[in-house]
């Protein structure tokens, strides 16, 4: 996920955070093919990641930035 907010390519505005999440009011997630713990079919749960959605104001265009821990 970038520090700051990315800018449109096409319009070169700064992009704005919203959020995405489907109907039923569920917010979208990651599913990594890599287990929880980094041990295959361990618990048999993948890792998960929370979005972050950026959306172009000028043209609509979003970006989605799993939101990563690289700590
Ligand atoms: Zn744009």
């Amino acid at each position: 996920m970038p520090e700051t907010a990315p800018r449109c390519p096409d319009c070169a505005v700064t992009m704005e955070v919203m959020k995405l999440q489907t109907g039923g009011g569920y917010h979208v997630q990651f599913i990594s093919d890599e287990n929880e713990e980094g041990l295959l079919g361990k618990l048999g749960v993948n890792q998960r990641y929370d979005g972050q959605t950026y959306v172009c104001p000028e043209c609509g265009l979003a970006r989605i930035y799993a939101d990563i821990d690289e700590d």
